[in-house]
Protein backbone atom coordinates (compact mmCIF):
# COMPACT_ATOMS: atom_id res chain seq x y z
CA UNK A 1 0.00 0.00 0.00
CA UNK A 2 1.12 3.65 -0.74
CA UNK A 3 1.70 6.23 1.56
CA UNK A 4 -0.49 8.42 -0.70
CA UNK A 5 -3.23 5.55 -0.75
CA UNK A 6 -2.86 5.80 3.10
CA UNK A 7 -3.05 9.79 3.46
CA UNK A 8 -5.98 9.54 0.97
CA UNK A 9 -8.07 7.12 3.14
CA UNK A 10 -7.28 9.39 6.22
CA UNK A 11 -8.42 12.40 4.65
CA UNK A 12 -11.65 10.33 3.63
CA UNK A 13 -12.10 8.83 7.05
CA UNK A 14 -12.00 12.48 8.62
CA UNK A 15 -14.63 14.21 5.57
CA UNK A 16 -16.82 10.90 6.23
CA UNK A 17 -16.89 10.76 10.61
CA UNK A 18 -15.57 14.55 11.26
CA UNK A 19 -14.20 14.75 14.74
CA UNK A 20 -15.93 17.73 16.38
CA UNK A 21 -18.62 18.74 13.88
CA UNK A 22 -21.02 21.43 14.93
CA UNK A 23 -21.21 24.34 16.76
CA UNK A 24 -22.24 25.02 20.29
CA UNK A 25 -23.95 27.71 21.91
CA UNK A 26 -21.77 29.09 24.35
CA UNK A 27 -21.03 32.37 24.34
CA UNK A 28 -17.07 31.92 26.09
CA UNK A 29 -16.32 30.50 22.57
CA UNK A 30 -14.56 32.41 20.22
CA UNK A 31 -16.06 32.39 16.87
CA UNK A 32 -14.75 32.93 13.65
CA UNK A 33 -15.87 32.25 10.01
CA UNK A 34 -13.70 31.76 6.96
CA UNK A 35 -14.54 31.98 3.54
CA UNK A 36 -12.61 29.84 -0.07
CA UNK A 37 -14.46 31.67 -3.30
CA UNK A 38 -12.32 29.41 -5.54
CA UNK A 39 -13.48 26.54 -4.14
CA UNK A 40 -16.53 27.44 -2.78
CA UNK A 41 -15.25 25.73 0.60
CA UNK A 42 -17.18 27.81 3.90
CA UNK A 43 -15.83 26.82 7.46
CA UNK A 44 -16.81 28.34 10.81
CA UNK A 45 -14.07 27.17 13.84
CA UNK A 46 -15.60 27.90 17.48
CA UNK A 47 -13.00 27.59 20.25
CA UNK A 48 -12.77 28.15 23.84
CA UNK A 49 -9.30 29.18 25.38
CA UNK A 50 -8.70 28.89 29.22
CA UNK A 51 -5.84 30.04 30.80
CA UNK A 52 -3.95 30.12 27.43
CA UNK A 53 -4.96 26.64 26.84
CA UNK A 54 -7.76 25.82 23.74
CA UNK A 55 -9.84 23.69 25.73
CA UNK A 56 -12.10 22.87 22.92
CA UNK A 57 -12.95 23.26 19.28
CA UNK A 58 -15.76 22.87 17.38
CA UNK A 59 -16.37 23.64 13.67
CA UNK A 60 -19.19 23.28 10.80
CA UNK A 61 -19.52 24.23 7.47
CA UNK A 62 -19.50 23.18 3.54
CA UNK A 63 -17.05 22.33 1.38
CA UNK A 64 -14.65 19.64 -0.43
CA UNK A 65 -13.38 16.79 1.31
CA UNK A 66 -9.91 18.58 1.59
CA UNK A 67 -11.21 21.16 3.66
CA UNK A 68 -13.75 19.46 5.61
CA UNK A 69 -11.06 16.71 6.86
CA UNK A 70 -8.63 19.07 7.53
CA UNK A 71 -11.28 21.17 9.70
CA UNK A 72 -11.53 17.96 11.74
CA UNK A 73 -8.01 16.77 11.79
CA UNK A 74 -7.44 20.31 13.35
CA UNK A 75 -9.71 20.53 15.71
CA UNK A 76 -8.26 16.99 16.85
CA UNK A 77 -4.53 18.58 16.93
CA UNK A 78 -4.84 21.62 18.37
CA UNK A 79 -7.25 20.68 21.14
CA UNK A 80 -5.97 20.57 24.62
CA UNK A 81 -2.74 22.94 23.05
CA UNK A 82 -1.43 26.29 24.81
CA UNK A 83 -1.88 28.63 22.79
CA UNK A 84 1.89 29.38 21.50
CA UNK A 85 2.28 25.32 20.97
CA UNK A 86 -1.17 25.53 18.76
CA UNK A 87 0.33 28.40 16.67
CA UNK A 88 3.63 26.75 16.30
CA UNK A 89 1.73 23.76 14.86
CA UNK A 90 -0.35 25.87 12.28
CA UNK A 91 3.08 27.43 11.37
CA UNK A 92 4.33 23.76 10.35
CA UNK A 93 1.06 22.71 8.72
CA UNK A 94 1.18 25.65 6.54
CA UNK A 95 5.34 24.70 6.18
CA UNK A 96 4.42 21.64 5.19
CA UNK A 97 1.96 22.47 2.45
CA UNK A 98 4.47 25.17 0.88
CA UNK A 99 7.44 23.30 1.20
CA UNK A 100 6.92 19.39 0.07
CA UNK A 101 11.03 18.66 0.85
CA UNK A 102 10.38 19.78 3.85
CA UNK A 103 10.05 16.80 7.02
CA UNK A 104 8.85 19.23 9.49
CA UNK A 105 7.59 17.95 13.04
CA UNK A 106 3.91 16.87 12.86
CA UNK A 107 1.57 15.18 14.41
CA UNK A 108 -1.62 13.09 14.23
CA UNK A 109 -3.19 13.34 11.17
CA UNK A 110 -1.33 16.25 10.46
CA UNK A 111 0.86 14.58 7.34
CA UNK A 112 -2.08 13.01 5.50
CA UNK A 113 -2.40 16.36 3.85
CA UNK A 114 1.32 16.49 2.95
CA UNK A 115 0.22 15.43 -1.25
CA UNK A 116 -1.94 18.84 -0.95
CA UNK A 117 0.92 20.76 -1.43
CA UNK A 118 1.23 19.24 -4.99
CA UNK A 119 -1.88 21.01 -5.75
CA UNK A 120 -1.19 24.75 -5.28
CA UNK A 121 -5.37 25.56 -5.76
CA UNK A 122 -6.03 23.34 -3.20
CA UNK A 123 -3.72 24.51 -0.85
CA UNK A 124 -6.08 26.95 0.60
CA UNK A 125 -8.67 24.19 1.01
CA UNK A 126 -6.32 22.38 3.35
CA UNK A 127 -5.44 25.46 5.43
CA UNK A 128 -8.99 27.27 5.59
CA UNK A 129 -9.58 25.87 9.08
CA UNK A 130 -6.68 26.34 10.52
CA UNK A 131 -6.14 29.81 9.56
CA UNK A 132 -9.97 30.49 11.05
CA UNK A 133 -8.63 29.28 14.34
CA UNK A 134 -5.11 31.18 13.68
CA UNK A 135 -6.86 34.52 13.32
CA UNK A 136 -9.40 33.86 16.76
CA UNK A 137 -5.97 33.01 18.13
CA UNK A 138 -4.27 36.19 17.63
CA UNK A 139 -7.54 38.65 17.42
CA UNK A 140 -7.99 37.34 20.71
CA UNK A 141 -4.89 38.16 22.33
ZN1 LIG B 1 -12.02 23.14 -1.20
Amino acid sequence: MSLEYLYREIIMDHYKSPKNKGLINDKDYLLVNMHNPSCGDDVTVQFKLENNVIKNIRHDGTGCSICCASASVMSETLINKEKEEALKLIQRFYDMLTDTKNDVDLIGDMIAFKGVGKFPARIRCATLAWQGIEKGLKEGE
